[in-house]
């Protein structure tokens, strides 16, 4: 057995050499034939190994991104690339008509280490949002008829990407040019108690919240408005979502973050972390809740597919495990002390928040709205990190199993880079 904490990826830097190609492409090919619905950094990642990644340059840099909070394990971990090989070798896809062995032990895993007895298996957050809301809907309708489907959700929240889910969220400008969109949804703002409570009613079929918002500005669930959440559902007979897309899967050193904050929705998604970087995504929820989804009432090509469902097993065996979730807790402790020692040499930022290896840095007033400055200046000092909130945040979410040595350099490109912008 793998040691859970100390294992990383044993790809060595020198195996990262250019092979030969069959066609030349480069950056400048992305603006020729991508939707321009991105804007990439300027370099071009040819491979990665643990916590760092190597350019088609050869040139290296320090993953505190973790590809937006996906990476759990970091690049090219040794267990998930032996259970993808391993499973690429005995089985692609079984479709819907035959279950699988992978899929199966995933659920078990999955429902043993949670409130759940259910698993549903998608392909990405977005569509684990989709079903969840889906299934919330069904059931109002189900066990008390067709007026009750209102979604409350918060502004700034971030669910996705598909019609439901851009409206379920609160940005409207994902939205904007593509109405009508679903209708139903009402949003109030995040941590806002009594605006909560002003638009609960019998006709709300469910809440959605993310425990800490974390693309709207990285801002941590009150104990106060997370519980408001649970006691108003009871009350109104609603079922109580959490989108544990980013937040799950030991990022805030709890295997799902509704344990660390002592409220338990009735439905949870999780997608991005359990993967480790292989697309899937689930939700999951009680008996009851899922007895209303019949045969045919929802489905997915590729849900719960041989070769993701053997990499999230693995990733679930490694992280649901007490020593590495401390160990999340430990390394948030470097991270903060060193965003600390940046910030007493240039005052740079306003607030650091977050919850394990999942932090935000608001820059102060001057920089507003100059995050994304920041970020290609980290490109430029071999360091990548991410941007949140309005701009206005420098967003850090690493593998879970980061090293010390790699926080430390990490940390050092990006002083350099705040120097590189703080002096421009
Ligand atoms: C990333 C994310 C999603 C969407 O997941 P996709 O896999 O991109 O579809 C939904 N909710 C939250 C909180 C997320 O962070």
């Amino acid at each position: 057995m793998l040691d859970p904490i100390r294992t990383q990826s044993n790809i060595a830097p020198t195996a990262h050499v250019r092979e030969a190609e069959t066609m030349r492409v480069s950056r400048a090919t992305f603006d020729e034939v991508m939707f321009q619905t991105y804007v990439p950094a300027q370099f071009v990642p040819l491979r990665a190994s643990g916590s760092r990644i190597w350019d088609t340059e050869g040139k290296d840099y320090v993953d505190l991104a973790g590809g937006v909070a996906v990476l759990s394990l970091g690049h090219c971990h040794p267990a998930l690339n032996a259970a993808l090989k391993a499973q690429a070798d005995r089985m692609w896809h079984s479709s819907n008509y035959m279950t699988n062995e992978p899929a199966l032990r995933f659920a078990k895993k999955l429902t043993e280490a949670t409130f759940a007895d259910r698993v549903f298996p998608c392909n990405s957050g977005t569509e684990a949002n989709e079903g969840a809301l889906k299934t919330a809907r069904k059931y109002a309708s189900t066990r008390h008829g067709d007026k009750k489907f209102r979604i409350i959700s918060t502004t700034n929240s971030f669910h996705g990407r598909t019609w439901l889910a851009v409206s379920t969220g609160g940005s409207p400008k994902y939205t904007k040019g593509m109405g009508p969109v679903p209708a139903g949804i009402t949003h109030v703002p995040y941590n806002d108690v009594d605006a909560l409570r002003a638009v609960m009613d019998d006709d709300v079929a469910c809440i959605i919240l993310e425990p800490m918002q974390g693309e709207g500005g990285m801002f941590p669930g009150s104990a106060a408005f997370l519980g408001a959440a649970r006691e108003l559902c009871d009350k109104h007979k609603a079922l109580l979502i959490f989108d544990e897309i980013q937040s799950g899967v030991g990022r805030t050193g709890a295997l799902f973050s509704y344990m660390q904050k002592g409220v338990t929705p009735d439905i949870l998604t999780s997608a991005k972390g359990i993967g480790g970087g292989f697309p899937i995504g689930c939700f999951i929820t009680t008996d009851e809740i899922a007895s209303v989804m019949q045969p045919g009432t929802h489905g997915t090509t590729y849900g719960g597919n041989p070769l993701g469902a053997a990499v999230a097993e693995t990733v679930l065996d490694i992280v649901n495990n007490e020593a590495f979730l401390k160990r999340v807790l430990v390394s948030e402790q470097r991270l903060r002390d060193g965003f600390a020692a940046i910030n007493k040499r240039h005052n740079i930022f306003k607030d650091v928040r977050g919850e394990g290896l999942w932090l935000g840095c608001e820059l102060v007033d001057k920089y507003d709205n100059r995050a994304g400055e920041f970020m290609k200046a980290g490109h430029r000092n071999q360091v990548v990190f991410l941007t949140a909130g309005n701009n206005n945040i420098l967003r850090f979410a690493p593998a879970l199993n980061i090293t010390d040595a790699d926080i430390d350099h990490g940390l050092e490109r990006t002083e350099r880079a705040i120097v590189e912008v703080v002096n421009a």
